[in-house]
């Protein structure tokens, strides 16, 4: 199995020289198998030059097939989408797979996105056939080959996380998330900061320890965990209630799992690269005992044998 990282940022792109090195596109992962239809991990803006490049080859023709499994319909994980060239490409099909809501169906969370007069063409136009697959909590499927599982985030209005099983390799993709502790988040938007340290209601202390095991089984034994560490502790202490993680909770949910490696990954956009250089040093000396490394676009890896 190979990942291949075409878009690592959070919130919104960030071009410049501060961000070169590891990237200014949104969250974009790739999923490549030697026998298996193609996977494509969220819809930021990274997409748009995996399209491209895609465009090359199959998809360029109309002959191509991808499932696209989206964490959750903010911005940063579906604005590349209207850019991705091979929607546009008559023959092409795509399945994109993402939470059941109760209030609107998923195709009409991204026909909503290109409506006038925020965008030129309207969904309806693409020429590829696009189905859509919503998913209840915990759902388990196959997409040829390649097993998945899912299980929910604490994030406001709910992110889902995916693992992929091929063969022997496993890979994790967990962003966006806040830690099991100080706030649960679902559907509302939480206006200012709780109190650090605050005992929860009991209720939501339970769903969060739930939702901590869940994610702690779908990592386990993983090959690669590739996890939201947007904030630094400093960070998350002022904003505990935007539903992102430093990487000490990245890494207690990888200790817990057994996991392998860790990738760090939705980026600030406040953070330079110089900053990533030594956030990762500092976690790599104080962690010997977990792989560690920084998401950086283009960057692929091979994972399991
Ligand atoms: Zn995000
Ligand atoms: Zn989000």
């Amino acid at each position: 199995m190979r990942v291949k990282f075409w878009g690592v940022r959070g919130s919104i792109p960030v071009p410049g020289r501060q961000t070169n090195r590891y990237g200014g596109n949104t969250s974009c992962v790739e999923v490549r198998t030697e026998d298996g239809p193609r996977i494509i991990i969220d819809a930021g803006t990274g997409i748009r030059r995996l399209g491209k490049e895609l465009m090359h080859g199959e998809f360029g023709r109309g002959e191509g097939t991808a499932h696209l499994l989206i964490s959750h319909t903010h911005w940063d994980h579906i604005q590349g989408m209207p850019f991705f060239a091979p929607l546009y490409q008559k023959g092409n099909h795509f399945y994109v797979y993402a939470r059941q809501r109760d209030d609107v169906h998923l195709r009409a969370v991204f026909q909503s996105q290109t409506e006038d007069p925020y965008f030129p063409v309207p969904f309806d136009e693409v020429k590829a056939e696009v189905a859509f697959r919503e998913l209840i909590e915990g759902a388990r499927f196959e997409i040829g080959p390649i097993k998945v599982a899912c299980t929910r985030l604490n994030h406001p209005w709910i992110a889902i996380a995916y693992r992929l099983d091929y063969q022997h390799g496993s890979v994790c993709y967990a962003t966006d998330t806040a830690p099991f502790r100080d706030v649960l988040l679902e559907n509302e938007f939480i206006r200012e900061a709780p109190r650090l340290g605050a005992p929860l209601a009991p209720a939501d202390a339970q769903k969060l320890r739930k939702m901590q095991e869940s994610l702690v089984r779908l990592c386990e034994g993983a090959d690669l965990v590739i996890y939201d560490t947007m904030f630094t502790p400093e960070e998350y202490r002022r904003q505990p209630h935007w539903g992102h993680s430093c990487p000490d909770d990245a890494i207690e949910i990888c200790r817990a799992a057994g996991a392998k490696q860790l990738a760090l990954f939705h980026h600030s956009p406040e953070r330079a690269d110089d900053e990533i250089d030594s956030i990762l040093a500092h976690y790599r000396k104080v962690t010997p005992r977990l792989d560690i490394m920084a998401a950086a676009e283009g960057v692929e890896l091979k994972v399991g044998r």
